[in-house]
């Protein structure tokens, strides 16, 4: 390593990751990089995996909490990563890359379906949202 982390840094940096969670609905924890309380004053839990790695295996029952959600497939290239969601019963499929804002309440999960290289996916979680009823 070229550099010690200052001190005074030192709380804000975190390399023991990820964090493994139990998460409602979930079927077995989830590897979170950021967990709520993590830093100071936020209230985010940010869970992603190599979609390559789950392809065709739902990463949880349907499930519902209060706080909004936000599926997210970064690739440089369309179609990288293939994804079915279910929100309040109601199935469509999405290629990445994609963003998906799961509204507070709504009855949601996803499979991947298709990704044959590195890709990852995320879900963030807006522990502290503040945003109008969706409707
Ligand atoms: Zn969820």
């Amino acid at each position: 390593m070229a550099y010690a982390i200052p001190g005074k840094y030192q709380k804000y940096i975190m390399t023991d990751l990820p964090k493994y969670v139990e998460v409602t609905g979930h079927l077995k924890p989830a590897p979170c990089w950021i967990v709520p309380g993590m830093f100071p004053g936020v209230n985010l839990a940010i869970a992603g995996n190599d979609a390559s790695k789950i392809v065709g295996a739902p990463h949880a029952s349907p499930h519902v909490h209060d706080h909004p959600e936000i599926y997210l497939a970064v690739s440089d290239n369309r179609g990288a990563v293939v994804t079915e969601f279910q929100l309040d019963g109601e199935k469509f499929q999405l290629e990445s890359p994609y963003a998906v804002f799961v509204p507070p309440g709504t009855k949601h999960c996803f499979t991947i379906l298709k990704c044959d290289s590195p890709h990852w996916a995320f879900g963030v979680g807006v522990m502290d949202w503040k945003g109008d009823t969706v409707t």
